[in-house]
């Protein structure tokens, strides 16, 4: 379907399984026979009423979550997320632990400071955000609201293998950028959320998996949009939903499920990513990755070239050869390889060629 297909480590919004958005493609025009687009149609219909049902249903199925959960598609970002977690669940006598990885957790600990107590029980900000900090290292405080922590630092390439023992505290994760890309024990988290434009689906839909206990004893004196409880009590379907970017969510979930699930999402995940981390190995110090080794992401790889010149030169080169995307964040540079679920591995295989190629000419 399309003219020239590139391979594309973009960072988010990312890739899309080709085949979810040829049956996009198939139903714009004609949403299954009612002469309407579903861009046209209500939130209130029945039609669109599915999609937001059977879209709650797959993700709790995905995740093997209990019956104590309830998905909300919400909007505004994972970044509104970060005001919204204090506000309804940090009570002013009470205080929030943060465990700061990178960037993005940062951040949301800069938000949670604006709205009440913190205890910044590791930062690994002093090491620039190469590694996870180890048990001991964790400080938690004696009775938190909530600890959170962010599984996958997108910019940095640091991610959680195993996670921290947070005792009985409700733990609360920003997964924007590994949702869905592995096996995990949902039933550990207290709350997950993720904008879902990296690994399942476009800009617009933010995902929020909570547990009904939080939700209900969320703040009660907040704006009713600002409340999970307005939510959950809505199906979502408070006000006007993200209608395509649900529906596109829904398409994606579809696809995870069909091609194995999570675990299968996990092995063609950390095939592409060995391809990728090899190349670095074996590349005698041309190129050096930014996480430990112990830390490193099989979402967005991270890597420096000798020099900035050489990194710009990468960067052309590789779109020339159909590979766009790489160039790292703003605030790293570098190189950042993003291979969300839905990259397919020959994209993988052919980074890693170029990689080598590079190294010799260049080296
Ligand atoms: N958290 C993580 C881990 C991210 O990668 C991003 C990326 O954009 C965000 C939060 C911010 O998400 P949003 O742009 O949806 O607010």
């Amino acid at each position: 379907i399309r003219m020239s297909k590139v391979h594309n480590f973009n960072a988010g919004p990312s890739v899309l399984p080709q085949a979810v958005l040829a049956q996009a493609q198939a139903e714009l025009l004609d949403y299954q026979g009612r002469g309407m687009s579903i861009l046209e149609m209500s939130h209130r219909s029945k039609e669109y009423e599915a999609i937001n049902a059977q879209a709650e249903e797959r993700m709790k199925s995905l995740l093997g979550l209990s019956d104590s959960y309830r998905v909300l598609f919400m909007q505004g970002g994972a970044s509104s997320q970060f005001a919204l977690i204090p506000l309804n669940l940090l009570p002013a006598d009470g205080v929030a632990d943060y465990i700061v990885t990178g960037s993005w957790g940062e951040k949301a600990l800069e938000e949670a400071k604006r709205i009440g107590n913190v205890n910044v029980a590791a930062n690994t900000a002093e090491g620039n955000f190469r590694s996870l900090p180890s048990a001991d290292e964790i400080k938690l405080s004696a009775n938190p609201a909530y600890v959170h922590l962010t599984t996958n630092e997108t910019i940095q390439g640091v991610q959680w293998s195993a996670l921290p023992d947070v005792g009985t505290a409700p733990l609360i994760a920003d997964m924007s950028s590994d949702i869905l890309s592995r096996p995990l024990d949902a039933n550990r988290f207290a709350m997950i959320y993720a904008g879902a434009q990296k690994n399942i689906g476009p800009a617009g839909v933010t995902v929020v998996v909570v547990r009904e206990n939080l939700i209900a004893q969320g703040r009660k004196d907040l704006p009713m949009i600002m409340r999970y409880s307005t939510f959950a009590k809505n199906n979502s379907l408070y006000n006007t939903p993200p209608a395509f970017a649900v529906y596109m969510v829904n398409l994606v979930l579809g696809w995870i499920a069909e091609h194995g699930g999570l675990e299968s999402m996990a092995i063609r995940n950390a095939d592409k990513a060995t391809q990728i981390y090899a190349a670095i190995d074996r590349s005698g110090g041309f190129y050096r990755g930014h996480a430990a080794a112990e830390a490193r992401s099989q979402m967005n790889i991270t890597f420096r070239l000798p020099d900035e010149a050489l990194e710009k030169k990468f960067v052309a080169e590789a779109q020339a050869h159909g590979m766009v995307g790489l160039a790292g964040h703003r605030s790293v540079g570098g190189i950042r390889a993003s291979i969300y679920n839905a990259l397919e591995p020959e994209a993988c295989i052919a980074l890693s060629g170029f990689m080598d190629e590079f190294a010799q000419k260049n080296g």
